[in-house]
């Protein structure tokens, strides 16, 4: 697929502006993290990151910003795609965990944005179009996606102005659990066929 021809690195400028009009369009967050694999699984391949991802098209468009660093020996790619695999997965589970205890009347929500989970802004997210009634499990979802989302495209933009415009793509965790699908996949496919 031609990304020059299709701009789709608007789509991730649109994921975060439209949450400065209502911080509810956060949530096709989930949309964006279940694409790949819902794509995987039907063309058996990492199609998404072969051209339909607008993350990484949004980094490529950071390459007059590129520095063009050597990535130094202790920056082993490998350790951070697990490290950011952990990480991924400890904030989803954060994610999941607090909006439950929301949704009891646990917890207050959070309705600002943390980067790395812990450290808030300390402003709030302008909302042009206010509605009143959201329900509050689905207030504190949508920022904490809206949290999750910045923070790894504020990461992979650093990288990308840094070393090479996809480097974040290495330690990505779509990628990671891509692979992982895909060697399932794999080993499923010689099972059936011995
Ligand atoms: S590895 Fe991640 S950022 Fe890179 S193309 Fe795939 S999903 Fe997008």
């Amino acid at each position: 697929m031609n990304n020059k021809a299709i701009p789709i690195f608007l789509i991730t400028l649109a994921y975060f502006l439209l949450p400065f009009v209502n911080i509810l369009f956060a949530l096709t967050a989930i949309a964006c993290m279940a694409l790949p694999f819902i794509i995987l699984r039907i063309t058996r391949k990492k199609t998404w990151c072969r051209g339909l991802c607008p993350r990484a098209d949004f980094f490529t468009k950071l390459r007059p910003a590129n520095i063009g660093f050597r990535q130094p020996k202790w920056f082993n790619l490998k350790k951070i795609a697990i490290i950011m695999l952990y990480y991924f997965g400890i904030n989803i589970f954060f994610i999941t965990m607090s909006t439950i205890m929301v949704g009891l009347g646990r917890i207050n929500p959070i309705d600002r944005i943390r980067l790395l989970i812990m450290f808030q802004l300390p402003w709030e997210l302008p909302q042009l179009f206010t509605i009143a009634a959201i329900p509050a499990p689905l207030l504190h979802l949508s920022y904490r996606f809206y949290s999750l989302m910045l923070t790894s495209t504020l990461l992979g933009s650093i990288l990308a102005v840094l070393f090479k415009p996809k480097t974040w793509c290495a330690v990505c965790p779509i990628n990671s659990i891509s692979e992982g699908m895909l060697s399932s996949m794999k080993r499923k496919e010689i099972i059936t066929n011995e």
